[in-house]
């Protein structure tokens, strides 16, 4: 018989008790930030707030704020909670220079960090029986690690193949008949064509489903996963700063990811005035973590604009369910999986001595991301530059590489041959139409 669930005294918790829970935890974890990170304290201080004036979960909307300039701002250390001697792992966000977020765990963080990625293993219809096949980047980044952790948990025969080396992913899939692959959807785009192209057919797999996140991905894209490796393709959602990939996941019904609650406590906000929004409006995700240690976040805004609700879902899962990701509220874009700013674009550009004229365009090509950067040269430039633009498109990307860590595809193009307009800049093209 299928497990239906990994947890299932929490998965299934009536919504009082999992209120009761959430204060009792939300209380403790406010007290443990307040006493232990100075800067909490200080924009609780400022607030004029103390761990005693939390009680409820209507006591959130009296807390501030966290916002990810503040992480820059207190890298490395400074949010903190616990001794580094009772640390035992980091993970950083996608490899972005000057925008890097280090988050620190106990092992008891590790540990329900993996509880919560076992959560959407069984949820896909994972258990023991199962070959995971973990095509997550390993190492700083937490796809790999954390459906690692969470494959190891529910007790499945755990590949842990990292991403890349299409030919190895696709040998090992076959000769040890991998039944779950984990990776970015886009991912699992290119192994299914992949196999295809070597003539492999959806029922030449083992494979019966797939947890793909850390990228938005739309329904037609699901379908075309689906049908290309034979599979049920479920989300799962996360970020680094909360730990990483398991913060909410996907069952059976598709129709939204349930939010591991017991330890994540989600707000909407309007995005502009920080007010409080009720549970079916959409705006801007904030989340509280109620049982990390190393790294706790109050009221942290992710930028992710999505709804939230608590329809009863036929799982049988109470945990609240959140939207895919509808957008950001910032102008992060998501290429190839990676997080990138258009202001890391132009540093380089202006770092290399060229003028901040430029648009960035980005397409889904056969479920692939492309980019590509216009950069408009001044007139005595491109007479200058003619003979050998070729050349210099080429370091441009290569510069700009560096700082991304993927790679653009530079044009240097002809005086005034990009648009101007007549209020903000139109910086980004983004074609993808990645939202429904
Ligand atoms: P990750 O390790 O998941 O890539 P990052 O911290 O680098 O974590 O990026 C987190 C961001 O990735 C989220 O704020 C969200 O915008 C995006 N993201 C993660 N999972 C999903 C998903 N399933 N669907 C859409 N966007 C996602
Ligand atoms: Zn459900």
């Amino acid at each position: 018989m299928e497990k239906r669930y990994y947890q299932p005294g929490i998965e299934t918790m009536a919504y009082k008790d999992m209120k009761k829970l959430q204060e009792e935890r939300l209380a403790a974890q406010v007290k443990h930030v307040y006493e232990n990170v100075p800067y909490y304290k200080q924009l609780m201080d400022e607030k004029g707030v103390t761990p005693d004036d939390i009680k409820t979960l209507d006591d959130l909307k009296k807390l501030p704020f966290l916002t990810k300039a503040d992480l820059r701002d207190q890298y490395p250390y400074g949010l903190l909670a616990k001794d580094l001697s009772e640390c035992v792992r980091i993970q950083s966000t996608s490899g972005t220079t000057g925008r890097r977020v280090v988050a620190f765990y106990t092992q008891n963080d590790v540990d329900i960090w993996e509880d919560c990625c076992a959560r959407a293993i069984v949820a896909a219809g994972g258990t023991n029986e199962d070959v995971c096949h973990v095509s997550y980047g390993y190492g700083l980044f937490t796809g790999g690690p954390g459906l690692n952790g969470g494959s190891h948990k529910v007790g499945c025969l755990t590949l842990p193949m990292s991403s890349g080396n299409t030919e190895r992913q696709i040998q090992f899939m076959m000769d040890l008949g991998s039944t779950i692959l984990c990776c970015t959807p886009s991912y699992a785009a290119y192994i299914g064509e992949s196999l295809k192209e070597r003539g492999y057919k959806p029922e030449d797999n083992k494979l019966k489903a797939g947890i793909f996140g850390a990228e938005p991905w739309t329904e037609e894209m699901r379908h075309d996963i689906e049908k290309l490796l034979g599979i049920k393709a479920y989300d799962i959602y996360g970020l680094t700063e909360t730990s990483g990939p398991g913060v909410a996941f996907e069952c059976e019904e598709q129709t939204g990811m349930h939010i591991n609650e017991d330890h994540f406590l989600a707000e909407i906000i309007d995005p502009d005035t920080g007010e409080v929004l009720p549970d079916g409006e959409k705006g801007e995700l904030v989340f509280t973590s109620l049982t990390k240690e190393a790294f706790p976040l109050i009221r942290y805004r992710t930028r992710d604009i999505c709804v939230l609700s608590r329809k009863k879902c036929s799982c049988g899962r109470t945990l609240i369910k959140m939207s895919k990701p509808m957008g950001r509220s910032d102008d992060m874009l998501i290429i190839r999986g990676v997080n990138v700013f258009p202001s890391q674009i132009e540093t380089v550009l202006l770092n290399k001595g060229y003028t901040p004229n430029y648009q960035i365009e980005v397409n889904r090509v056969n479920n692939t991301d492309t980019l590509d950067i216009n950069v408009e040269l001044t007139p005595e430039e491109y007479k200058a530059a003619k003979n050998e633009l070729d050349i210099r498109e080429k370091k441009l990307a290569s510069a700009i590489k560096t700082m991304l860590g993927i790679s653009p595809r530079v044009h240097l193009v002809a005086p005034k041959t990009i648009a101007r307009s007549e209020g903000k800049a139109v910086r980004v093209i983004d074609h993808r139409k990645l939202h429904d």
